[in-house]
């Protein structure tokens, strides 16, 4: 199918490395020129030789999104190198534990700027060159904002405020036609998946418990599942699509727990 994608400048925040990467790699897939922004310097070389090797059109900018500056920064260079912007994906991001009990008030704020304050200041910079293209915003959340997880404060309250964005931004930009949408997945193998299992007692009996759980297939999400329906949410074939929230999740959210 062709996704309409062809030649749309998109950035992809920690478009390097796990979900991201995998949306990196589907976009460029569908000969959309990607920059990546992701703030390790070797990931994003990586990412962009592999992707360039297969043929994709891929650039990388080093970027602490926590700085709002560097957010700034990668608008500029996108524009710079591409002359345009017609998609923006807020990817980035970290489960990093700050807890309630665990954790304190400068911790937790440092979480927000981690997890949440970059979507803002991305779609804030992106905006003119978004109007003038008439872009598309695909925000990534997570079932946390809906589920909690517990001992999570700082990454909860900032998925939560993807979603509440996401809607905001769904309204604010009707009349630039600028579509705003969220994909939330529950349970992906990715290396932050990864790194948050083994911080666990037992890592392997909580994976298998985890997927025992996932109504569809009893199998965690791919990251290719998630890149497919953010690209789908990027692409004209979704132009009456805005303001929603996309569980990408085999049914963890919402179907019947009796049935696992
Ligand atoms: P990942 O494997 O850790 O990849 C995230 C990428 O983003 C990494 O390259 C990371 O760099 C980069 N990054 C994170 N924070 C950054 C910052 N402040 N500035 C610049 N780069 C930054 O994570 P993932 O599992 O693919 O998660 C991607 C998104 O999906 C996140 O928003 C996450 O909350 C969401 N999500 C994932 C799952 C899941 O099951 N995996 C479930 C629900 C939601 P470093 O390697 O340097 O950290």
């Amino acid at each position: 199918m062709d996704w309409h994608l062809t030649d749309k400048v998109i950035i992809v925040t920690g478009g390097a490395k796990g979900i991201g990467e995998a949306i990196s790699r589907v976009l460029a897939g569908e000969k959309a020129r990607v920059m990546i922004a992701g703030r390790n310097a070797a990931d994003n070389e990586a990412a962009v030789q592999a992707l360039s090797q297969a043929g994709g059109q891929v650039s990388s900018i080093v970027a602490e999104l926590a700085d709002v500056e560097q957010c700034k920064a990668v608008i500029e260079e996108t524009l710079r190198q591409f002359g345009r912007i017609d998609g923006l994906v807020n990817n980035a991001g970290v489960n990093d534990g700050v807890g309630l009990a665990q954790g304190d008030p400068a911790r937790f704020m440092q979480s927000l700027q981690k997890n949440l304050l970059h979507y803002y200041s991305l779609a804030h910079f992106a905006l003119p060159a978004l109007r003038e293209s008439t872009g598309s915003i695909v925000n990534i959340g997570s079932k946390v904002s809906v589920t909690g997880q517990g001992g999570t404060s700082g990454y909860a309250a900032s998925k939560g405020g993807i979603n509440a964005l996401t809607r905001e931004w769904a309204v604010e930009l009707l009349p630039d036609s600028i579509r705003v949408n969220a994909v939330l997945p529950a349970e992906v193998w990715t290396p932050l998946y990864e790194k948050w299992i083994n911080t666990l007692p037992n890592p392997e009996e909580k994976r298998q418990s985890i997927m025992s759980k996932i109504p569809l297939g009893q199998r965690f999400t791919t990251a290719d599942e998630i890149a497919n329906a953010t690209a789908f949410l990027l692409s004209p074939l979704s132009a009456h699509t805005t303001g929603q929230l996309l569980f990408v999740d085999g049914g963890y959210v919402h179907l019947d727990r009796a049935i696992s």
